[in-house]
């Protein structure tokens, strides 16, 4: 098979690698792609939004299957469009893909299936919002209802923060994406990623994940797009799987299918394990970026059968198999450390230079997949991103993964660039 992969970060770089690996593929094909990517296939230079060009890429390509790795294009409807054009794509409708591109879309959802989440009011009046504010309970989680680049959620932890919020907010601090603002409950627990590849009706869940989103060791610090990650995460016991599987994936595929949006792609759960039980704290579209890079790691099978099942219609009576051909069993314990240039999630310079990536990948389990990376003049490999180097590495302990990925992390030459120290805390303390 031709593959077609769109996106240039850790995910996707992963996602190429994994991809790569499957018999059934010939070559992989990614755009934009990055310095990490195009060693497995050619890369394009159409960005990952640029819809009409990314149709002319694909006629030219004539792919066997599309992946798409980012939210962006699903949200503007990539899917869509190359479906009514013959092709197979791995990745949800513009209509699905609301879940995730509005947050007041998947909060209605998920109240109209039943399913277990904080409860919430929908706001585009700063009084009705601020009224609403003062019937919870501090801290309080205010949300963009679209698409911020993951600055959409604020908790404030006093009545008076929050109302400056709600007035930021609601007059164009995220633009467009925040005209409607979700006020929620907050909910006690520990996180962790589901991530379950769909055809609309049949579903394979992968090991379930736990990101890092704080900037800082212990969990301190701004938000991030997510320092690291690591898999499988034990707060998901086999108990909790069930639930998560009967109280939220089963009721929201039915739900999305009878509503005439079958959900088809890969679907991501951001659960919270409450003392009550598992409960939604978001819906993605596409997989968790470093979340992604540990499970592609980890995984001893072959991924592409899942997920030209997803694309093709083909998955649901045949889980067992595709099950199977993952060799779930045989999933190592993975931990994904990033390297973040100095100064992100704040700004930071670009064009330094990163050494020692190959005496990184060189060691036992290790794997480093590239993100904000390019190739200077001179053919070395420059930082251009905030979040710069995913270091990923497997081993027969969770405890050994993270060593191998931090052995990884101190072979690479790279002055401008930190990391968090502690990754996978919760599941070795
Ligand atoms: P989201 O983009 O909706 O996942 O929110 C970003 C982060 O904010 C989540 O990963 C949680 O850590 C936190 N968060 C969001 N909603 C809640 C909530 N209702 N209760 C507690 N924490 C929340």
């Amino acid at each position: 098979m031709n593959i077609l992969l769109i996106g240039s970060g850790g995910r996707e770089h992963a996602l190429a690698w994994k991809i790569d690996q499957s018999p059934l593929v010939d070559v992989v094909h990614s755009t934009p792609g990055n310095p990490g990517m195009d060693v497995i296939g050619p890369c394009f230079d159409v960005a990952a939004d640029d819809i009409d060009n990314l149709v002319k890429l694909t006629l030219q390509v004539e792919p066997d299957l599309i992946v798409i790795g980012p939210e962006a294009p699903l949200a503007l409807g990539l899917a869509d469009v190359l479906r009514a054009r013959g092709f197979d794509v791995f990745g949800p409708s513009k209509k699905a893909a609301q879940l995730e591109s509005s947050k007041a879309f998947s909060k209605g959802r998920m109240k109209a299936y039943g399913v277990p989440t904080a409860a919430y009011g929908e706001f585009t009046s700063p009084e009705l919002a601020k009224a609403f504010l003062r019937t919870m309970e501090a801290p309080y989680v205010l949300k963009a209802d679209g698409l911020a680049a993951g600055k959409g959620v604020v908790i404030a932890e006093t009545l008076e923060e929050a109302d400056t919020e709600v007035d930021e907010m609601l007059s164009g601090k995220h633009g467009d994406a925040s005209a409607t603002l979700v006020i929620e409950e907050f909910m006690h627990g520990e996180e962790a990623s589901i991530f379950v590849i769909t055809d609309g009706e049949g579903a394979v869940y992968l090991p379930a994940a736990q990101d890092h989103k704080r900037v800082g060791d212990g969990d301190t610090g701004p938000n991030t797009g997510g320092m690291g990650a690591y898999a499988p995460a034990p707060v998901v016991t086999p108990a909790i799987m069930d639930r998560i599987k009967a109280e939220i994936v089963q009721p929201m595929l039915k739900g999305m299918a009878a509503d005439g949006m079958p959900y088809q792609g890969v679907l991501y759960v951001g659960v919270m394990v409450t003392e009550e039980g598992p409960k939604v704290v978001e819906f993605n579209a596409r997989f968790g970026d470093p979340e992604c890079q540990a499970l592609m790691k980890g995984l001893a099978g072959d991924i592409v059968p899942a997920i030209l099942a997803s694309a093709t219609n083909g998955l649901v009576g045949n889980e067992d198999a595709f099950e199977s051909l993952l060799e779930l069993e045989r999933f190592e314990p993975t931990a994904t450390v990033v390297l973040a240039n100095k100064g992100y999630p704040g700004s930071y310079s670009k064009g330094s230079v990163i050494n020692g990536l190959t005496d990184a990948n060189n060691l036992p389990g290790v794997t480093v997949f590239q993100a904000g990376t390019d190739r200077d003049s001179e053919n070395a490999i420059v930082a251009v991103g905030g979040r710069v180097l995913n270091v990923t590495a497997s081993g027969d302990t969770l405890k050994e993964a993270v060593d191998r990925a931090y052995a990884g992390v101190d072979r690479i030459d790279w002055p401008e660039g930190f990391c968090r120290r502690d990754i996978g805390w919760r599941a070795l303390k």
